[in-house]
C-alpha cells in the first residue's frame, strides 16, 4: 500500500476512536478518493469501503473489480449481477469485524440504498456522519496537497489575464468565458466553471454566463475555476469597461476591506463564524449590508466547495493547513455587483494567499 495511504488510514483509526466509532463505510466517490487515491467507477451497483480498527475490505461489483485492482491491493468482496450483494456484504462485514458494529460512520455524499443496505444489516446500529472523522481530516492539507492547490491557483491567474484580455465591448460573456476555458486546457487543466456577469448580470452571485455583450460602462464579475492532478482552483476578480459605474470605487473599497478584515481574523483556533462576521462588520457598518446575501467562504480540497464553510452559523475551529476562500461581496440590483475572492492556506501565523494576482480591478480600455 502506498505510504500516503497507509498514514491516512492510520490518522482515519485514530479519529473513529476518539469519536467512538467501529466501523466507516465510504461509497465511490470524493472520500474515498482522498483515502485511497482512486475510486471504482460509481453506478447503481452497491461498491462499499469498509474501515474497521482491525482491517479493511471492498464490496465491490465483479464489473469493476479488474479495472479497481490497478490501483489498489485491499481485499474485494466480489458480486456479480446474477446474484446481487448480499453474501459478499456479509463475507466483507466477517472480514473487517464489522458484523457487530454499534456506532457506523457514514460517507454522506454516498448513495441511500448504498447506506441502507449497510444499515439493515446492523440493526441497533447508530450513525455519524463523516465531519468528525475523514471529514476533519480532509480540512487541513498536507504538502501534497498544498502543492497541487498552487499550482493550480497559478494557472487561475493566468487564465484570469485572458479573460482580461479577452473582454471589450461587443464580446460576450461567453465569449470570455470561453477563452478562460481556452486557457485552463492549453496548460493541461479541465476548466471547471467560468462565471462572467457583465453590468447588472454581476449582482446574481451565481449568474448563468450568457450571450450579453459586454459595453462601455459596466463592472464584470469574473469567478472561475480549473482542475489539475486532482485538484481545483477558485478565483474571483472584477473588471470595468473603460469608465466604472457610479459608485464602483466606493463599493470595491469597502468589499477590499472586507476581505481584509476577513484574513485579518483568521488564525488557528478561532472560530469560522467569527471569520465571517469579520467580513460582514465591515459591509453592514458601511451600509450594504442587505447587499451581502452568502457566506463569506467555502473549504476548497478535492471538492471545491467543502468544509470547512465560513458561515455565520460555522462553529468549527479554524487550524493550520485548513484551505478555504474569504470572498464577500455586494450586489446591487440593476446596476452591478463586485466580488473579491482569495483561497488561502491558515499557518501558524495566519492566512497565506494562494493567487499572486491583486485585487484592484483590471480597467479594460476603450
Ligand atoms: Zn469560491
Ligand atoms: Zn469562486
Amino acid at each position: 500500500m502506498p505510504d500516503a495511504v497507509t498514514d491516512r488510514l492510520e490518522a482515519l483509526r485514530g479519529r473513529m476512536k476518539q469519536a467512538g466509532a467501529d466501523l466507516l463505510a465510504l461509497g465511490p466517490g470524493n472520500h474515498m478518493h482522498w483515502l485511497l487515491g482512486f475510486h471504482p467507477h460509481a453506478d447503481e451497483r452497491p461498491c462499499l469501503l469498509l474501515v474497521t480498527a482491525g482491517g479493511e475490505a471492498f464490496l465491490m461489483p465483479a464489473l469493476n473489480a479488474e479495472g479497481s485492482r490497478e490501483h489498489t491491493a485491499i481485499t474485494f468482496h466480489q458480486w456479480g449481477d446474477a446474484d446481487g450483494p448480499d453474501e459478499a456484504l456479509t463475507a466483507a462485514l466477517a472480514d473487517v469485524g464489522g458484523a457487530n458494529a454499534k456506532m457506523v460512520v457514514l460517507d454522506e455524499t454516498m448513495r441511500a440504498d448504498f447506506a441502507l443496505l449497510l444499515m439493515d444489516r446492523l440493526p441497533g446500529a447508530s450513525h455519524q456522519f463523516t465531519d468528525a472523522t475523514l471529514g476533519a481530516l480532509r480540512m487541513c492539507k498536507d504538502n501534497v496537497e498544498f502543492t497541487f492547490l498552487k499550482e493550480n491557483a497559478l494557472i487561475n491567474d493566468r487564465a484570469m489575464q485572458a479573460a482580461f484580455a479577452t473582454a471589450k465591448p461587443g464580446v460576450s460573456e461567453l465569449e470570455v468565458a470561453a477563452a478562460v476555458r481556452d486557457h485552463f486546457k492549453s496548460e493541461g487543466a479541465a476548466p471547471e466553471f467560468s462565471i462572467v456577469g457583465g453590468g447588472p448580470n454581476g449582482a446574481f452571485p451565481h449568474h448563468q454566463t450568457g450571450d450579453r455583450k459586454l459595453q462601455k460602462g459596466d463592472a464584470v464579475v469574473i469567478d472561475i475555476g480549473g482542475r489539475k492532478d486532482g485538484y481545483p482552483s477558485d478565483m474571483t476578480r472584477m473588471a470595468v469597461i473603460g469608465v466604472p459605474p457610479e459608485g464602483y470605487e466606493e463599493v470595491h473599497a469597502i468589499v477590499d476591506s472586507a476581505v481584509k478584515a476577513a484574513l485579518a481574523a483568521c488564525k488557528p483556533g478561532v472560530k469560522a463564524y467569527e471569520v465571517d462576521a469579520a467580513a460582514r462588520r465591515v459591509i453592514t457598518e458601511a451600509g450594504y449590508g442587505e447587499y451581502f446575501v452568502h457566506r463569506t467562504g467555502h473549504g476548497l480540497g478535492i471538492d471545491i466547495h467543502e468544509p470547512p464553510y465560513i458561515s455565520a452559523s460555522s462553529e468549527t475551529v479554524l487550524e493550520n493547513g485548513m484551505v478555504f476562500s474569504i470572498e464577500p461581496g455586494i450586489y446591487l440590483p440593476g446596476r452591478f455587483g463586485i466580488r473579491l475572492e482569495e483561497i488561502v492556506i491558515l499557518r501558524d501565523h495566519g492566512p497565506e494567499i494562494f493567487s499572486e494576482l491583486p485585487r484592484t480591478t483590471h480597467v479594460v480600455e476603450v
